[in-house]
C-alpha cells in the first residue's frame, strides 16, 4: 500500500511548524519515484523567526555552566543510540543508501555527539600567574551567538552533526538549513534535542533553498556560517558570508583519487575501489573516482574491478543485502547519465555501462525509480572533462601512469583536494605520499580516511574555503571567539600614570 505525502515544516521556537501557504517542493523515495512528502520552502520572515527565536535563547544558554551543556548532549547522545535505527531508515527512504550505510552514517554523526560531551574540557583556557607582578594573564572562549548550517543531500544527519553538537556544546544558537532532498531527518534530530532538554530557540531547522540561504547569508544577527556542498555554491557562501561580516567555513565538492602500487594487495585493492567508488551509489565527497594506476597494475586490476563491478548488487536500500541503491534524484541520473554519455564522446573505454541497468532490474517496485549501475572507464586521460570534474555518482575512471611521481603529479594538479588514498606495502612510499601530496585527508590502505570526531574534517584547494575544518578542535575554534584577560588588584598598582608599554616588573 502506498503511503500519503507528509508536509515536512520547520523547527521553530521549540516546536514544528507547517505553513500553510507559501512555496514548497515534493520528496521522493528514490527507490520508487514515488512522492512520500512535501518540504516547505522558507521565505525570509520564516528564517527572521528563526533567527529571533535564536538570538533570545542565547543570554540564558550561554550563560549555563558548560557542564549542564554537556549534559543535555550526554542526554542527546542516549536518545539517538536509542532511535539509531529509525534515523536510518529515515535517510535511506529520502536519500536511498542502503540501510547497512545509513547505520553508519547514524554512528559517525553519534561520534561528534560524543566528543562535543566533553565540550567543558575543550573550553578550558590558558592561563599564566605573574605575567608581571601582581599581574595575572588567561585566555577563555566565549559562544559567537546565532550561527547557521547549511548542508547537502548526501548525508542529511552526519553533516548537520558535523556542526551542531559542537556548536551548541560551546553555548551558541544554531539553525539548521538541510537539503530539501531528504529534509525528515532534521526535523527528528530536533526532537531529539528538545527530549533531551534543549530550552526552545537553541536550534531551529528551516527548510528551503537559495532563498532561506540568502536570507541567513545577509542576516545582520548571523554570525558564523558553516556550509557543506558543492564547490561553486561553497564559493558563493564563502564570498557573500564574508562580505556580510561573517565568519565562514564552506566545505566543497571532490574528485578523490586512490593510487594502486605494484606492490599493493590487489585483492585489497578492488575491493576498496568498489566499497569507495559505488558504495552510497559515489554520492559521498569522499568516494574515490579516480583510481590511479601505476605500472603493470592495470594489466593484471582492471579485469578483476570490471567483474566485481558488473556483480553488484543493487536494489532498494531497505534490503539487507543491498551493495548499492538508486541515484538520489532524477536531476543527478540525468547529469551522471550524461556525464557517461561525455567520456564515451571524450575516447575513455567504457568496460561496464551502468546506463543498461534499469528501476525493472532492481526488483519490483522499483520501476520508476532512479537506478543505474556501476560504470567502470579505463584510459581516462588528464584533459577529459569526466576526470576534471565531480560526477558524484557510481561511476569510477581509471588512469594509467608509469610510476610514484607521475600519479604524485597528476593528484597534485587537480583543482580539488578532499581525500586520497595510497594502497602498497612499501613504509617509504607511504610516508612520501603523505608528505608530498596535495590533499587534506590521506589514507594509506585506507580508501576513505574520514577523520575521527576529534580530529576535524577538511580539504584542501577548491575542496574548503576558509581555514577552519569541521569538528575536532577547528570546531570548536570555530564556533568560539578567544578573548584574553589581564588582571590585577589595588594592592599591586604602584603610583603615577604610566606613559611607556609596561615591562615585566
Ligand atoms: P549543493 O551545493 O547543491 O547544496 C548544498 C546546500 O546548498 C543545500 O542546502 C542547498 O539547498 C543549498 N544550495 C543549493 N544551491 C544553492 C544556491 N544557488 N544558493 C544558495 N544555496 C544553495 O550540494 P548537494 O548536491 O546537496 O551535495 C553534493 C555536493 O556536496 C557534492 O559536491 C559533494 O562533494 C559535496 N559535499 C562535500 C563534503 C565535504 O565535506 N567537502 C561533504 C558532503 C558533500
Amino acid at each position: 500500500m502506498t503511503q500519503a505525502a507528509i508536509s515536512i515544516g520547520h523547527y521553530l521556537n521549540g516546536q514544528v511548524s507547517v505553513p500553510q501557504t507559501g512555496r514548497s517542493q515534493p520528496v521522493y523515495n528514490p527507490a520508487t519515484g514515488a512522492v512520500t512528502g512535501h518540504v516547505a520552502l522558507a521565505n525570509a520572515a520564516d528564517v527572521g523567526v528563526a533567527v529571533a527565536s535564536a538570538k533570545a535563547a542565547f543570554p540564558a544558554w550561554s550563560n549555563l555552566p558548560p557542564l549542564r551543556r554537556a549534559r543535555v548532549m550526554f542526554k542527546y547522545l542516549e536518545l539517538l543510540n536509542a532511535n539509531k535505527d529509525k534515523l536510518a531508515h529515515m535517510i535511506t527512504a529520502e536519500h536511498g543508501k542502503v540501510f547497512t550505510d545509513a547505520q553508519g552514517e547514524v554512528s559517525r554523526g553519534i561520534d561528534i555527539v560524543e566528543f562535543a560531551c566533553g565540550i567543558p574540557q575543550l573550553l578550558k583556557g590558558d592561563f599564566t600567574d605573574q605575567v608581571s607582578t601582581g599581574i595575572d594573564n588567561w585566555t577563555l572562549r566565549q559562544p559567537l551567538g546565532v550561527v547557521t548550517g547549511i548542508t547537502p543531500f548526501n548525508f542529511p544527519v552526519m553533516v548537520p552533526m558535523w556542526m551542531f553538537p559542537v556548536a551548541i556544546a560551546a553555548g551558541n544558537c544554531f539553525v539548521l538549513k538541510p537539503s530539501p532532498i531528504d529534509p525528515s531527518a532534521s526535523i527528528f534530530m530536533a526532537e531529539l534535542l528538545k527530549q533531551a532538554g534543549l530550552p526552545d530557540g537553541v536550534f531551529s531547522v528551516v527548510q528551503g533553498d537559495k532563498e532561506a540561504v540568502d536570507a541567513l547569508l545577509v542576516h545582520p544577527d548571523v554570525m558564523a556560517i558553516s556550509f557543506v556542498g558543492s564547490t561553486p555554491i561553497a564559493n558563493y557562501i564563502y564570498e557573500t558570508g564574508a562580505h556580510h561580516g561573517k565568519r565562514v567555513q564552506a566545505l566543497g565538492g571532490a574528485k578523490n583519487h586512490m593510487v594502486v602500487m605494484p606492490d599493493a594487495d590487489l585483492e585489497q585493492a578492488v575491493d576498496a575501489l568498489i566499497g569507495a567508488g559505488y558504495g552510497s551509489a559515489g554520492e559521498r565527497c569522499m568516494a574515490i573516482s579516480v583510481a590511479v594506476l601505476v605500472g603493470d597494475v592495470a594489466e593484471k586490476l582492471i579485469p578483476m574491478l570490471a567483474a566485481r563491478a558488473k556483480t553488484l548488487v543493487i536494489k532498494d536500500g531497505e534490503n539487507l543485502d543491498a551493495e548499492m541503491g538508486p541515484i538520489v534524484t532524477s536531476i543527478a541520473h540525468k547529469r551522471i547519465t550524461g556525464y557517461i554519455d561525455l567520456g564515451v564522446e571524450e575516447g575513455a573505454e567504457l568496460l561496464v555501462d551502468g546506463r543498461t541497468f534499469t528501476g525493472a532490474n532492481a526488483g519490483s517496485g522499483c520501476e520508476n525509480g532512479y537506478w543505474m549501475g556501476g560504470t567502470l572507464f579505463d584510459h581516462v586521460t588528464p584533459d577529459m572533462r569526466i576526470y576534471k570534474e565531480e560526477i558524484f555518482g557510481p561511476v569510477l575512471g581509471c588512469v594509467r601512469v608509469k610510476d610514484f611521481a607521475e600519479a604524485v603529479d597528476l593528484i597534485n594538479a587537480h583543482e580539488f583536494g578532499n581525500g586520497v588514498s595510497c594502497y602498497t606495502r612499501d613504509g617509504h612510499v607511504a610516508r612520501e605520499f603523505s608528505r608530498r601530496i596535495q590533499v587534506g585527508m590521506v589514507g594509506i590502505n585506507v580508501p576513505i580516511p574520514v577523520p575521527m570526531a576529534w580530529h576535524g574534517f577538511g580539504g584542501w584547494k577548491k575542496s574548503l574555503f576558509g581555514d577552519m575544518h569541521a569538528y575536532g578542535e577547528e570546531g570548536v575554534r570555530f564556533y568560539t571567539k578567544q578573548k584574553s584577560i589581564m588582571q590585577r588588584w589595588p594592592e599591586s598598582i604602584g603610583k603615577g600614570a604610566e606613559f611607556v608599554m609596561p615591562t615585566a616588573k
